[in-house]
Order: C-alpha cells, then sequence, then structure tokens
C-alpha cells in the first residue's frame, strides 16, 4: 500500500459525493439527526461499513444527497476530496459531480458550482491547477518557501438519469460556460433502471 501510495497517479472519474470522508459525513449527520431530520443510529452503520452491499451503497448515496444540499457544504467536501486525492499522490484529478438546483435554499445549477469552485480556491494544504495554464498563473502561490504537493483538477458535470431533458440542457450549457474554470466534459450518470435515456 504504500508503495502504491507513494506512486503518482491519474484518477479519471471520481464521485464528488462517493468521496467524502467518513468523518465528515458522520459529523453532518449527526447536525442532521439533532435537527430530527433524521435519525442518527440509523445511518451510523453504514456509513462506518466498509463492504457495502449495492443496496446500501444506494441508501448512502440518498443519504449523502440529504446531507450536502447547502453551499457550504458543497464548498468543504471540495475542498477536502481534493486535499485527500493529493495526499494520496494523486496528481490529476476529474472529478464529476451533479449540479444541483434547490429553490427552496436559493441553489441554482450555476451558484452550485461556484460552491465546487470556492472548495478549488480555498485548498491551502496543496497546490491546486484548475484553470488554464494562461489563466493559472495569477493563482499561483509563488515563493512561500515550501515544496507543497501539486494536484490538477478538473470537473465533469453530471446530467441525472432522473433529471427532464430541459435540466439536462440547462447542465450541457453550463459546461460549455465553465469551460475556462476546469471544466472538461459532461456524465451521464444515476440509476440505469430509472427513466428512457
Ligand atoms: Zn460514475
Amino acid at each position: 500500500m504504500e508503495w502504491i501510495n507513494s506512486l503518482p497517479k491519474i484518477e479519471l472519474h471520481a464521485h464528488l459525493n462517493g468521496s467524502i470522508r467518513d468523518s465528515t459525513l458522520l459529523e453532518l449527520a449527526r447536525v442532521l439527526g439533532d435537527k430530527g431530520v433524521i435519525v442518527f443510529t440509523d445511518v451510523e452503520d453504514v456509513i462506518k461499513k466498509n463492504d457495502r452491499s449495492l443496496a446500501e451503497v444506494f441508501k448512502l448515496f440518498d443519504l449523502i444527497h440529504k446531507l450536502t444540499t447547502d453551499h457550504k457544504t458543497v464548498t468543504r467536501i471540495t475542498r477536502e476530496v481534493v486535499e485527500d486525492f493529493a495526499l494520496e499522490n494523486v496528481v490529476y484529478l476529474e472529478l464529476r459531480t451533479t449540479s444541483k438546483r434547490n429553490d427552496s435554499i436559493g441553489m441554482s445549477k450555476c451558484s452550485y458550482m461556484e460552491a465546487v469552485i470556492e472548495g478549488l480556491k480555498s485548498i491551502s494544504e496543496v497546490e491546486v491547477e484548475f484553470v488554464s495554464a494562461s489563466d493559472s498563473r495569477k493563482l499561483d502561490n509563488v515563493c512561500d518557501g515550501i515544496h507543497r504537493k501539486k494536484i490538477y483538477v478538473r470537473l465533469l458535470l453530471s446530467i441525472d438519469r432522473r433529471e427532464t431533458t430541459e435540466s439536462a440542457i440547462e447542465t450541457v450549457k453550463l459546461a460549455l460556460e465553465m469551460k475556462n474554470v476546469g471544466v472538461v466534459g459532461i456524465d451521464l450518470s444515476g440509476n440505469p433502471l430509472v427513466g428512457e435515456w
């Protein structure tokens, strides 16, 4: 494991929501439990478990959707996930995420993605390059005297099969608009038995 860890690696399909630290999931679940939104003890086991069945995985995905609804949390998990990949010596990371619209908290697909970008900008533990080379220079930290790990991060916007065509087109347009901040593609995701894609 140590040798594998030390190798520089390329990760071409990491799910943002699927890569959240267990400690963060437990912390967020506890908060929602205290608010009475979920029953913490019902979900504690499935978070801590290592060998989950497919049914348990989808149960966990449902829980994660409830835990990561606000901008602040999206920013936090983006920061932590990228830091974790960098510390495992991933040097190039394509992170895919489904930009969500949630009118009740004033979240649009665009503001969701802004929260992701905010997360990338807030990383100080490692050096992150996520915009095209010509634009990246102004973001570089120069002369801090410390040699830090560097990770290149690119984003894939995902379309959930349950979404309407209109909503899917919105994601495609957003991906095109965000080409200059590291978006390199789109992804079709979700339960393949649902919808008519
Ligand atoms: Zn996937």
